[in-house]
């Protein structure tokens, strides 16, 4: 097997998957290098579904995301398969709480988002699955569905191998050098060379970084799904049921039946800090019981036995947002870090960092995502999950 490449992209996880598709799209000459199997579920990125939404709380990440589904459908065409499923999407919440709706419908608005307004009745009326009070109120933007993340990452692979690329699991890499120009990466006991790298090391990027003498300020935590076995689950179908935020501290989503047998149900950003290589896989009781008691007040028909619950990982920066930047002195590698929301941005992100590390630019806005940024500085920064 050659051990010379242009590109090499550290981590195959939902957004190195996407960085070595795009790469490979470009006709370039590109290793990946996955530390487990292909598909594992130590990550962050493996679930049938994730949300996609253009109502985000700041225009860059609407205008991000208008591209996240323009990547996607690039990907569904070269795929030759469905990756994207639109529901409508329902964001809802008390009308003062700790995520305010004004702000995703100001950033909707400056990009032209349509999208519409609705009162708790309205509400009730459209999804008389929800239960809720005449304090709460929503947005509902058509275009927000399903990711169908699982199928997405294998997507990215496979279309990546078809364009050329050589993709390795049971491959971690264990040391990156630089020399004259070039870097020397070893994994799994064997060294390649490459001109170029991207690190989308996910909640292992710290020890990725630490090879360039970086550390970021970055909160892994071990979050969790749960699957219910709805008693009526026509009522939670994707074409009658959207997928849906609750905007409040703490904060609840969910997705339509997809995948199993019952509606997805999890809070967001209620995990613990862990360490990824010496977490169990036991879901928390307390999270569990947090989702149950959300159900049981404002969407009780969802309510029904565990299919199961399934734990899952986030890497946090302080201020929720991303990281897709060149390191420091060094324009030929590239860093991309998901913040805990990026599976829907996965196959953009891929393709913004091959712009970044290929041609040293992108047209995508990325100034707000700058390793730069001072909060990524400060040894003990203030932290605000809730976006
Ligand atoms: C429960 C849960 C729900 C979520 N819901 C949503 C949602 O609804 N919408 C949304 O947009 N996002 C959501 N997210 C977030 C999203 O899934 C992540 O932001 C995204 O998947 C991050 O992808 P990644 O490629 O950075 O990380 P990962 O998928 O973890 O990939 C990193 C990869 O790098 C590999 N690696 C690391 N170090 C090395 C090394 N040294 N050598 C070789 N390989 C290495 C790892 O093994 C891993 O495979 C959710 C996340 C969780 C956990």
């Amino acid at each position: 097997m050659r051990h010379d490449f242009e590109y090499i992209v550290v981590g195959l996880g939902g957004i190195g998957s996407g960085a070595a598709y795009w790469l490979a799209r470009r006709g370039e000459q590109v290793l990946g290098l996955e530390q487990f199997a292909l598909g594992h579920v130590r990550g962050e990125s493996q679930d049938h579904s994730r949300i996609i939404r253009l109502s985000y709380h700041r225009p860059d990440y609407v205008a991000l995301a208008k591209r996240a589904y323009d990547a996607w459908s690039a990907l569904e065409a070269d795929a030759g398969e469905q990756l994207v499923l639109k529901t409508g999407g329902l964001d809802l919440g008390p009308r003062v709480s700790a995520i305010p709706l004004e702000t995703y419908a100001a950033s909707m608005r400056a990009c032209a988002v349509p999208f519409e307004e609705l009162d708790a009745p309205e509400i009730m009326r459209r999804w008389p699955q929800f239960q809720v009070g005449d304090d709460v109120h929503g947005l509902f933007q058509a275009q927000s569905g399903i990711a169908m993340a699982a199928r997405c990452t294998a997507a990215h692979q496979r279309t990546a191998r078809e364009h050329g690329a050589t993709l390795l699991d049971h491959a971690p890499v264990t040391s990156i050098s630089e020399r004259a120009g070039e870097f020397d990466v070893t994994a799994g006991g064997e060294r390649y060379r490459c001109a170029k790298l991207v690190i989308a090391a996910g909640p292992w990027s710290n020890r990725a970084l630490a090879h360039f003498g970086l550390h970021l300020p970055l909160e892994v935590t071990k979050e969790q799904v749960t699957y219910f076995a709805s008693p009526d689950i026509t009522q939670f179908a994707p074409d009658r049921f959207p997928v849906w935020i609750w905007m409040d501290d703490p904060s609840f989503y969910g997705t339509p039946v997809f995948g199993e047998a019952g509606p997805k149900v999890a809070q967001d950003a209620g995990g613990k800090p862990v360490d990824p290589d010496a977490r169990t896989f036991d879901p928390d009781p307390e999270n569990f019981a947090r989702v149950s008691a959300f159900l049981r007040r404002y969407l009780p028909s969802a309510i029904g036995p565990e299919i199961y619950t399934k734990t899952c990982l986030y890497t946090l920066p302080p201020d929720r947002d991303f990281i897709i930047d060149t390191l420091p002195g060094n324009p030929q590698a590239v860093t991309v870090i998901g913040a805990g929301h990026a599976f829907k941005f996965a196959s953009v992100l891929g393709k913004i960092a091959s712009e970044l590390v290929a041609d040293g630019r992108t047209d995508a806005g990325i100034g707000g995502f700058s390793l730069n940024r001072e909060i990524l500085r400060m040894s003990n920064p203030p932290k605000s999950y809730m976006v």
